[in-house]
């Protein structure tokens, strides 16, 4: 089982489509169980989508921005989830 700490350092290249099909199974897996992962990712998904429709010198909505920073710097709230 992938824990919330593996999740959150994949979601960059889950969101690239730059992991394996293995990895990739579990991490939705992960995601499907942890509403916490879930709701970061979807979160996260939109940044990306944000930032890859806006020209370059546009400004990022800050929310969004601040709600990754957190995420980075505090992690997910899921101490259940552990890896087993
Ligand atoms: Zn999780």
């Amino acid at each position: 089982m992938m824990n919330c700490r593996k999740v959150q350092q994949l979601v960059t290249e889950y969101l690239e489509n730059a992991i394996g099909p293995v990895r990739r199974a579990r991490f939705e897996l992960h995601l499907r169980l942890c509403r916490s992962c879930e709701v970061h990712v979807e979160k996260m998904a939109e940044l990306v989508r944000t930032l890859g429709r806006l020209p370059p010198d546009t400004e990022v909505p800050e929310d969004l921005i601040r709600h990754f920073k957190d995420w980075v710097e505090q992690g997910p709230h899921s101490p259940q989830e552990e890896e087993r």
